[in-house]
């Protein structure tokens, strides 16, 4: 019932920025968004309640965009920063 990220749960913001032109980056979710383009094939082989991918035991992977040069960078939260 209780996600582990705090990012998910609006606990905390990511305030990453881009490598590029160090603009602040947006949260666009969780990288299960855009591994998973074709579901319908996809195993489940992990099955999670909440509707979220867990990456290991305790880390989410967030996917941040920029939105001035359209980098992106896969940023890992982890229940440790809570
Ligand atoms: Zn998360
Ligand atoms: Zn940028």
């Amino acid at each position: 019932m209780v996600s582990k990220c705090p990012a998910c749960n609006g606990l905390t913001q990511l305030e990453e920025s881009c490598p590029l032109c160090s603009s602040p980056l947006e949260d666009c979710g969780t990288i299960s968004i855009y591994l998973d383009p074709y579901g319908p094939y996809e195993e489940p082989e992990e099955t999670t309640t909440e509707g979220e991918t867990v990456t290991g035991d305790d880390q989410c992977v967030h996917f941040l965009q920029c939105p001035s040069c359209d980098e992106n960078i896969c940023y890992t939260v982890s229940r440790d920063q809570i």
